[in-house]
């Protein structure tokens, strides 16, 4: 199962120990589970406005 990222829609690779190459956020807007997939590079991107960035996106 591949998650994408909210930002860029790559997919998220998982690592050789099966966790997601990425992280998980926290968002305001309805989704099915409260929380949407954030890869590696937008984390770095956005820094401290990836939560605000994923709530506008
Ligand atoms: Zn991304």
């Amino acid at each position: 199962m591949a998650e994408k990222c909210e930002l860029c829609n790559e997919k998220i690779e998982e690592t050789f120990l099966g966790k997601l190459n990425g992280t998980t956020v926290r968002v305001e807007k309805n989704t099915r589970t409260g929380f949407v997939y954030v890869c590696n590079n937008c984390q770095r991107q956005h820094g401290n406005e990836l939560i605000k960035n994923v709530n506008k996106a």
